[in-house]
């Protein structure tokens, strides 16, 4: 459907996901450099076993002197969905960072597939993820091409399929041009919302073991969002979800919520479970939705008892 096999782009497949992790890194040439400091093993081998069981153990992680991660262990299994929350700096996406080993531990262990991620090849171990970033990358190419982009084989149907799980089919095919619409750069504009659904179309195409979302359906509205997690929960059975949130709503439904501050997890549990612990989680939630009278009665039940 488009040039797969143009070099350029199949080389900028991993650096772009590298790129919307790492904030100060403006330039593609940064990031080239801080590939190499990450070595493949010489034995690395395509692993079998459960892809998507997600291990830290102990992790602790700096990027300079400074330590930004202190001992960080949780344990997700496939089909689960794990929630990172915390104020900006907390640390989130470093353990995202860490997971599809963008850098390499300081202490501790990354098991990915129950093997440390040091022992997979990189380019296997990134095929088994999916990231659906903040910062979403769009190419100057098709919609269809957007999509499809690292399945090289896919189907047009399958593509729709994707885009239809993500709430973008609708509005594709209002476009001119439906799927051969150009967007990117040098295309048509789409809103943010546009952009972040084009984007996870792409992820549940790639149908990954692992999915990482990051504050996905923060700029689609409540309704398209809901519609997102309903479609979300069917597609993430036996995968395991990484959700970085920044709205409680995006999380409630998860099966372990990591709530961090300063690069430590400070509470861990499901939602009603950290509501009753009246900590951090709890009084960003009471942030979020004002008073408990009212409004959120479900909650207020909870809350209380
Ligand atoms: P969060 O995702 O919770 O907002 P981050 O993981 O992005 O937090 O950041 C944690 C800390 O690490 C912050 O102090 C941030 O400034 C620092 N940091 C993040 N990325 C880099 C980087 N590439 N180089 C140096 N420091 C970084």
């Amino acid at each position: 459907i488009w040039a797969l096999n143009n070099p350029m782009r199949m080389a900028g497949w991993l650096i772009n996901d590298v790129q919307r992790f790492i904030a100060s890194a403006e330039k593609i040439e940064d990031l080239m450099n801080t590939e190499p400091q990450i070595v493949n093993p010489a034995n690395s081998k395509k692993i079998n076993t459960s892809l998507g069981v997600v291990e830290f153990n102990h992790v602790s992680f700096g990027y300079g002197e400074e330590q930004v991660l202190t001992d960080i262990s949780f344990k997700a299994m496939p089909g689960q969905t794990v929630a990172l929350i915390g104020p900006t700096g907390a640390g989130k996406s470093t353990v995202i960072n860490l997971l599809c080993r963008f850098y390499d531990t300081d202490r501790g262990e990354v098991l990915v597939g129950e093997h440390n991620v040091k022992d997979w090849n990189i380019r296997e171990l990134r095929e088994n993820m999916a990231m659906v970033m903040q910062d979403i990358f769009l190419f100057s190419d098709t919609i269809e091409g957007n999509i499809a982009y690292g399945v090289p084989d896919a189907s047009f149907e399958s593509v729709q399929t994707a885009a239809k799980m993500a709430e973008a089919h609708e509005f594709i095919t209002r476009l001119p041009d439906g799927y051969d619409t150009i967007i990117g750069e040098r295309g048509v504009g789409l809103s943010g919302g546009q952009k972040q659904r084009i984007a996870l179309a792409r992820a549940l195409l790639k149908d990954p073991a692992i999915l990482i979302l990051d504050d996905t359906t923060s700029s689609v509205d409540m309704e398209t969002e809901l519609r997102i997690q309903k479609t979300l929960k069917t597609f993430n059975q036996g995968k395991t979800c990484f959700i970085i949130a920044h709205r409680i709503s995006s999380v409630k439904e998860a099966d372990l919520i990591l709530v961090m501050e300063n690069g430590r997890i400070i509470e861990r549990g499901k939602h009603t479970e950290l509501l009753m612990k009246k900590g951090y989680y709890y009084n960003v939630y009471k942030n979020q939705y004002g008073n408990f009278d009212g409004m959120h009665r479900e909650e207020e039940v909870i809350v209380n008892g």
